[in-house]
């Protein structure tokens, strides 16, 4: 089984279950490896009521670091940073200080709106707009070259508001221009079945264009409760073997390597 690479605890305060119930929940699967990502605390109080607080952080490095044993799966110290405008400098300083082996980013935010929040929210607005400034975030993102893994990359789509496909490739494909150059891999997270959405993000048809790019990619349950742990793998392997992936990307202390994707 494929490692899941996208797993939260309770330590931010919407997930429940900690780093020894996921490795138990990631053992039970079969996998050999899993990364905890839980959401980055942000020295400045940005999205605080969905992030781990800088007071919490310890206790999540101990946490997973108290797991780092010889017994399998192994338990990988990940983060999903939640990238805002002028972040960079914090994380660039901040990210150094700790071995994190994996370090996804996320754009949750249109300057102070959570896309992912509330439906309601959406009520009124531009769909294409906001979707241009959502690609417009994700490039900056992308751009500061502080990270290694880009988390739900077509994530406005969860209440099921989208633009035409041939805008949303437009908008899309000068950012997986700039990830291909920057070598940084996208996460195949499987969350979006189980939303509105009803579809992987990204979908398949940017899985394609990354692919034409030679994007690597790893996979993400996006689990906030250990039984989510792997959910929807199978179906998530199957779609990028037929898009054309034949590998996926492992990491250990931010370096990255290509591993077969298992066989059906
Ligand atoms: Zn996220
Ligand atoms: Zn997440």
């Amino acid at each position: 089984m494929i490692p899941d690479y996208h797993i939260h605890t309770s330590l931010c305060r919407h997930a429940t279950g900690m780093p020894p119930d996921y490795r138990d929940a990631a053992g039970a699967l079969g996998m050999d490896e899993l990364c905890i990502t839980d959401h980055s605390p942000n020295p400045d109080g940005f999205a605080q009521y969905v992030c781990m607080t800088m007071n919490d952080f310890p206790r999540y490095c101990d946490s997973i670091s108290g797991l780092q044993d010889a017994r399998s799966p192994t338990v990988l110290l990940g983060i999903e940073i939640e990238y805002y405008n002028g972040c960079e400098n914090h994380f660039n300083s901040w990210l150094p200080q700790y071995s994190f082996d994996l370090v996804m980013a996320s754009v949750h935010f249109i300057d102070d709106w959570p896309v992912d929040k509330d439906p309601e929210s959406w009520n009124g607005v531009d769909v294409a707009g906001a979707w241009r400034r959502y690609f417009t975030v994700l490039q900056r993102m992308v751009d500061s070259g502080l990270f290694d893994v880009v988390g739900h990359l077509d994530l406005p789509k969860k209440f099921g508001h989208r633009p035409p496909d041939k805008l949303i490739s437009e908008l899309a494909q000068p950012v997986l221009d700039r990830i291909a150059s920057m070598g940084m891999t996208i996460e195949i997270n499987t969350s979006g079945l189980e939303k509105r959405a009803a579809e992987i993000y990204p979908a398949p048809f940017l899985i394609a264009l990354a692919l034409e790019r030679e994007i690597p990619i790893c996979f993400g349950s996006d689990a906030h409760a250990p039984e989510q742990v792997g959910r929807h793998f199978n179906e998530a392997i199957e779609l990028v073997k037929d898009i054309g992936y034949q590998s996926y990307a492992r990491y250990r202390a931010r370096q990255q390597s290509s591993q077969l994707l298992p066989a059906p």
